[in-house]
C-alpha cells in the first residue's frame, strides 16, 4: 500500500492522490491524462495510418479488412520472395486485393445496417446498394512441381498476415473413408491462428495437388470413387462458402468443444496442381479453336513451348475437374518452368536465398564465405540435368557446403573461397547415385 502511494506518473510527476487514474507498468506509472495525450499526438502525426500493424480504434474482426495494399504493392512484396512468375503474380496480387475489397465492402454493409436501424429509409437504401454481391474469387495455380505455387500462396499469407493452412487434396477422402474429411482443411486453418474462429474465418487455405482428386474416366462410375468425385463434391461446398462444424483435431485444447462452426464465406482458396499431360488437351483445343478464316496465322502465334500459358476452364474440365469445382475456383493461372536464368536468381536474390543463407551462416562464425559464380553456375547445371528443379537446389548446396560447416567453426578460417573444384568433388557422391538409379 505504501509502495502504491508513492508511485508518481513518469511524465507530470503526480502521483495517484492527485490524478484519476495511475497506470503502472514495470519500470513505472504513467497517469491518464499523460495517457491521453500521448494518444493524441500520437494520431495527430499518423492520422489513421497508426503504425504497428494500424491498430487504431477498430476492432479485430476489422482490422482485416483495414489491408490496404495496392494489387501492384501485393506484387512488388512478392518479388522480394518469388522469382519471375510475373503472371501469376498479376493474377494473384488482383484477386487477393478484390477478395479483401469484397469483404471490407461487407463488413462496412454490415456496421451501416446496424447504424441505420434507427432510420428505416436509410437502410432501404442500403439494403438497395448491397444487392450487388462481389463473388468471392478462389484461385488456381497451374504449374510443374517446385516452381513456387506453395510459396506465392505462403508469401502473400504473409505479407496480410492472416492465417495460413497448406493442405494437401491427395490425402482427403470422402467423410467416413480411410483418410481425411474435407473438413479437416478448416481443422488446419484453427490450428494456424490458435483456434479464433474470427481470424480463420479471413484466412488463406492452400490446396496442393487439386489435380490429383480428378475424375480419371470421363465416365462417371456406378463405384464410389472415393479420392475423385466425392472429394470434389465434399470440397465444393467449402470452396462456395458455408458454414461446417470442425472437429478440433487432436481436441486437447478443447475438450469440453466438440464441433467448432467456422464459416467458410471469406476463406480465400488458393490451389495448385501441375495437371501433368494438359498441355496436350490444351493443344487440342487450340487447334480446333483456330480451323476456319486466319488459322494459319494465329497457330504460328502459339507458344508452343508453353502451352499452360492457354489454360481455360474447359481444359481443366475436360482433365477431371467437375465444372461446379472449375466455376469456384474463377481465376486460374499458370507458373512457368524454371530455366537456368531464373534458377540462378532464386540461388542468390530471394530475402532469404539460399547463397544469403549460407553467407549469414558463416558471417555469424566470423569468416568471410565466397562462392565463386562458375559454383553456382555448376550448382544450377546439376539440378537441372537431373531434373531435381529449385527443391534440388538446397540438397546440392548442403552436399558442397557440409565440410566447410563442420570443420570452420572453432578453427582459425577467416575467409573461404568456393571453387569449381571443390564443388564438382563434394557433389560427385550425389550425382553417381543419381546416375546409377537413371
Ligand atoms: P510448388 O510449385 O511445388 O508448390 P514450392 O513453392 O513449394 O513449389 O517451391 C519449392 C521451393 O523451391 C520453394 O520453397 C523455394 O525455395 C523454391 N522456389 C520454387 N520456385 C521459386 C521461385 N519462383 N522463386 C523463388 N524460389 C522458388
Amino acid at each position: 500500500m505504501e509502495n502504491k502511494k508513492s508511485l508518481k506518473c513518469a511524465i507530470c510527476g503526480r502521483s495517484s492522490k492527485d490524478v484519476d487514474m495511475l497506470l503502472e507498468g514495470r519500470g513505472g506509472a504513467l497517469c491518464v491524462d499523460c495517457a491521453m495525450q500521448i494518444t493524441d499526438y500520437v494520431q495527430s502525426v499518423f492520422g489513421d495510418d497508426l503504425p504497428y500493424g494500424k491498430k487504431s480504434s477498430k476492432s479485430d474482426s476489422e482490422q482485416c479488412e483495414s489491408l490496404n495494399f495496392t494489387p501492384k504493392e501485393i506484387t512488388a512484396f512478392l518479388d522480394r520472395y518469388v522469382i519471375g512468375q510475373e503472371e501469376a503474380k498479376k493474377y494473384l496480387s488482383v484477386a487477393v486485393y478484390n477478395h479483401y475489397k469484397r469483404i471490407n465492402q461487407a463488413t462496412i454493409a454490415a456496421n451501416n445496417s446496424k447504424k441505420g436501424k434507427n432510420n428505416s429509409q436509410d437502410s432501404t437504401l442500403e439494403k438497395e446498394k448491397s444487392v450487388l454481391e462481389v463473388e468471392k474469387s478462389n484461385i488456381l495455380l497451374v504449374g510443374p512441381t517446385g516452381t513456387g505455387k506453395t510459396l506465392l500462396a505462403k508469401s502473400i499469407a504473409r505479407m496480410l498476415n492472416v492465417p495460413f493452412a497448406i493442405v494437401d487434396a491427395t490425402v482427403l477422402t470422402e467423410a467416413g473413408y480411410v483418410g481425411e474429411d474435407v473438413e479437416s482443411i478448416l481443422s488446419r486453418l484453427l490450428q494456424a491462428c490458435d483456434y479464433d474462429v474470427k481470424r480463420a474465418e479471413r484466412g488463406i487455405v492452400f490446396i496442393d495437388e487439386i489435380d490429383k482428386i480428378a475424375r480419371k474416366s470421363d465416365n462417371p462410375s456406378i463405384t464410389r470413387d472415393v479420392s475423385g468425385e466425392g472429394v470434389q463434391q465434399a470440397m465444393l461446398k467449402l470452396l462456395e462458402g458455408t458454414i461446417v462444424n470442425v472437429p478440433p483435431q487432436g481436441g486437447r485444447k478443447h475438450p469440453e468443444q466438440k464441433m467448432i462452426s467456422v464459416n467458410t464465406t471469406n476463406i480465400l482458396f488458393i490451389c495448385g496442381g501441375a495437371f501433368e499431360g494438359i498441355e496436350k488437351r490444351i493443344a487440342q483445343r487450340l487447334n480446333t479453336s483456330v480451323v476456319g478464316y486466319g488459322a494459319s496465322s494465329k497457330t504460328n502465334k502459339i507458344d508452343k513451348d508453353n502451352l499452360l500459358k492457354y489454360i481455360a476452364p474447359q481444359d481443366l474440365r475436360s482433365y477431371g475437374l467437375i465444372p461446379e469445382i472449375v466455376g469456384r475456383v474463377p481465376v486460374v493461372t499458370y507458373l512457368n518452368p524454371l530455366d537456368k536464368k531464373a534458377l540462378l536468381r532464386i540461388l542468390v536474390e530471394p530475402q532469404n536465398a539460399l547463397i544469403k543463407q549460407y553467407e549469414k551462416l558463416f558471417e555469424l562464425e566470423g569468416v568471410k564465405l565466397t562462392i565463386k559464380q562458375e559454383v553456382l553456375d555448376f550448382i544450377v547445371d546439376t539440378a537441372l540435368k537431373y531434373k531435381l528443379g529449385a527443391r534440388g537446389l538446397r540438397s546440392i548446396c548442403e552436399a558442397i557446403m557440409l565440410d566447410p560447416m563442420y570443420e570452420t567453426p572453432g578453427s582459425s578460417i577467416k575467409e573461404l573461397v568456393i571453387d569449381l573444384e571443390f564443388a564438382k568433388d563434394k557433389v560427385r557422391n550425389i550425382t553417381s547415385t543419381l546416375d546409377a538409379v537413371s
